[in-house]
């Protein structure tokens, strides 16, 4: 075997990680033993549960969340043509599954302090044709879901929450999940939870969750166990649909996964606890404000830098610190920027994103690690100009 550098990896603090103990090995390996690898049972129960913790009715489990935002934006009717407002500081897939549908994103500028969109920015951006306003709930913090609904019910246009990021947060004590008409998950393994990969759409509207079953699955209005149980081979397609189902050994871990979670939340709360204490009066570290009316998932911790980030970005690797940077404004991207967006559109977003760096935050991290990794992030940015 070539030595791979696997040891530089191990050797550094990544910026996220999966938690995977014995009893989520144990509850896949015993669907593996079943005869359900997809479409069986674990599907439902891992929509059921799902659907609890959110406080909603429905649940709908999807191969990942790019494939959540796809199904949940084509439920809300968006299509050629529409306008779908996203805020500019987020992934990527927040904005291209508007592409997806023919649509054009809208970018909407975001609040200096939280970098979760600025709900006052977003009047002047409606028009006619717009049909969808996203929020994302950038890097675990929900957003000011009280001035977006109102906002979105100003103008009858239903309100999606991106929530990869905020998976057992709540926004005045109550469940991200039940903030918006429609939220979306994503349960890669750097995300709150993981199934390897997968997502989730939960909404209170029976009639999109129905619908949003049909889309994830060709656009046939059945699925194979239920014509089993039915001894009928016959289908309809009744629309364009995909194949963006999540198969149950996926969601035997979502379920085990999910028992654990307020756990692993209240352990990313400590962390950033230190991390806070630690850079309170900094003024070259400056963490994202946190608002006291919510609470905050840590997805990610993420702090202004005073000096040249890439710089500190570059030391920090070879110190041992996985930092990252989480986003450059969407529309700066190539894709983008030939579709003809261009520099100067959000403002507040381009110039937070030049001093944003994501320090380490995971629950399986300890005490000791948040020390090191304050230790050289205050070391480092001291000495970088
Ligand atoms: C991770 C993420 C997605 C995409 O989820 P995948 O499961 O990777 O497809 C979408 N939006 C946000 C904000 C994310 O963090």
């Amino acid at each position: 075997m070539p030595s791979l550098s696997y040891s530089s990896l191990s050797d550094m603090i990544p910026y996220g990680k999966q938690t995977i103990g014995e009893d989520d090995i144990a509850a896949v390996v015993e669907v593996l033993r079943s005869d359900w690898l997809t479409t069986g049972p674990k599907v439902a129960e891992f929509e059921r549960s799902f659907a609890e913790f959110c406080g909603c009715s429905h649940a709908v489990a999807v191969s990942n969340g790019t494939a959540a935002l796809h199904v949940a934006m084509a439920a809300a009717g968006v299509g050629p043509g529409d306008e779908v407002i996203v805020p500019a500081i987020t992934f990527v897939a927040t904005a291209n599954a508007a592409v997806y549908l023919g649509a054009r994103p809208v970018f909407a500028d975001v609040d200096p302090g939280t970098l979760l969109i600025d709900p006052g920015s977003i009047d002047r951006l409606i028009t006619p044709r717009t049909k969808l306003i996203v929020a994302v709930d950038y890097s675990g913090q929900p957003c000011d879901y009280s001035r977006l609904r109102g906002c979105a019910s100003a103008h009858g246009i239903p309100l999606l929450a991106d929530a990869c990021h905020a998976l057992g947060a709540t926004y005045r004590q109550r469940p991200v999940g039940s903030l918006a008409d429609l939220s979306t998950f994503s349960f890669h393994p750097v995300k709150p939870l993981t199934t390897g990969e997968g997502g989730m759409i939960v909404t209170s509207d029976g009639e999109s969750a129905r619908r949003m079953r049909v889309f994830r699955s060709h656009g046939i209005t059945t699925d194979f166990r239920q014509r089993e149980s039915a001894g009928s081979w016959d289908y309809d397609m009744v629309s364009l649909g995909y194949n963006f189902r999540l198969p149950d050994l996926s969601c035997a871990l979502g379920i085990s996964q999910l028992r654990k979670l307020p756990a692993w939340i209240r352990r990313r709360n400590q962390i950033a606890g230190i991390y806070h204490k630690a850079f309170a009066g900094s003024e070259n570290i400056r963490p994202l404000a946190a608002c006291d009316d919510r609470t905050h998932g840590y997805h990610l911790f993420v702090v202004r830098v005073s000096c040249d980030r890439s710089q500190a970005f570059k030391k920090l690797r070879e110190a041992g610190i996985g930092v990252n940077v989480h986003y450059k404004p969407v529309y700066l991207h190539p894709f983008y920027r030939n579709m003809g967006y261009d520099a100067g559109l959000c403002p507040v977003a381009e110039s937070a994103f030049e001093s944003l760096l994501t320090l380490p935050v995971y629950p399986l991290m300890t005490d000791a690690d948040a020390a090191e990794v304050i230790a050289q992030v205050s070391e480092v940015v001291a000495a970088t100009e």
